[in-house]
């Protein structure tokens, strides 16, 4: 990449690189930094399935993280980068940390909360607003989903095949001890008229 990078675009990279680890244990790839005064304190992917756990978002992991090194669970003066736009527990925790400003990838119109369904980050209703940036890195993080869900397809379609594959060997199998059988029935039933 010749052009320089905005520090949008910098934080969003280590949070695709987040993803990528996700993305690496068949998760879906969310990756997630947070930034305190231009340096990471705290990093998260989602590993939900891995740790078999609701809230292993990438999001609560690096605020799980990020609050240890603040020592608060006040994260005012930090910016949340995220590779996928927030779902609802995900948005909550971030206005509940109190933090003042999130940078998005991609949104995410049948889940997120960050504008598509609710927009839980910037309700007036709240006693916290968290200014948002969307669209940073988008075709980068968008990409990395759809060839994730991509294979996945493919994974499933082969698994189908497979099985399907075993059923019918198995059901051919069954149909050749049936036919073994069938001499033995007629056997029987000639005796018994
Ligand atoms: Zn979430």
């Amino acid at each position: 990449m010749k052009n320089k990078m905005t520090n949008h675009e910098k934080y969003m990279t280590e949070a695709i690189k987040q993803a990528k680890k996700a993305y690496a244990l068949g998760e879906v790839p969310i990756g997630c930094v947070i930034v305190y005064r231009d340096r990471i304190i705290g990093r998260g992917y989602n590993r939900r399935n891995t740790d078999k756990n609701t809230l292993a978002h990438a999001e609560i992991t690096a605020i799980r993280k990020a609050s240890k090194i603040i020592g608060d669970w006040r994260l005012e003066e930090c910016t949340l980068y995220v590779t996928l736009e927030p779902c609802q527990m995900c948005a909550g925790a971030i206005v509940q940390a109190r933090i003042p400003q999130v940078v998005m990838g991609t949104m995410n119109p049948k889940a997120g909360c960050g504008g598509s369904i609710l927009n839980i980050l910037e309700m007036p209703q709240f006693n916290h607003q968290v200014e948002v940036t969307r669209g940073v890195l988008e075709e980068k993080c968008s990409s990395m989903l759809k060839e994730f869900f991509k294979e996945l397809r493919e994974r499933n379609r082969m698994e189908k095949l497979w099985k399907r594959a075993q059923n019918e060997s198995a059901e051919a199998a069954t149909q050749e001890e049936k036919a073994k059988l069938v001499p033995i029935d007629k056997t029987e039933s000639n005796t018994v008229y």
